[in-house]
């Protein structure tokens, strides 16, 4: 089930969409604190969209959300504004296949 609170202008963000924009956008993605290259994203199953928190903050008028993450070695947290995933993936929509491991 989707909480209107995890989606974004009526959108939610899939875990496919979110690695293949950190996987072209925010390579290498080396953590700032540790180095070490391993994020996950919390997620409550497999097949959900990823979870998304709200920022407190507006842009355009939009309440802002975040995909957050954290380092699977040091717990560094990290977090990408969703209008930026969205402009990318608006701009960069997948090829067809969503096979993305
Ligand atoms: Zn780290």
């Amino acid at each position: 089930m989707i909480e209107d609170s995890e989606t974004y202008l009526g959108r939610t963000l899939s875990f496919g969409d979110a690695v293949r924009f950190l996987e072209t956008v925010c390579q290498p993605g080396v953590c700032p604190i540790c180095n070490a290259k391993s994020w996950q994203i919390p997620m409550q199953s497999a097949e959900s969209p990823v979870s998304l928190v709200q920022s407190g903050l507006t842009f355009h008028s939009v309440p802002e959300l975040e995909l957050k993450m954290f380092c699977n070695k040091c717990g560094f947290l990290r977090s990408h504004s969703l209008s930026f995933i969205f402009n990318w993936l608006d701009q960069n929509p997948a090829d067809g296949d969503g096979s993305n491991e």
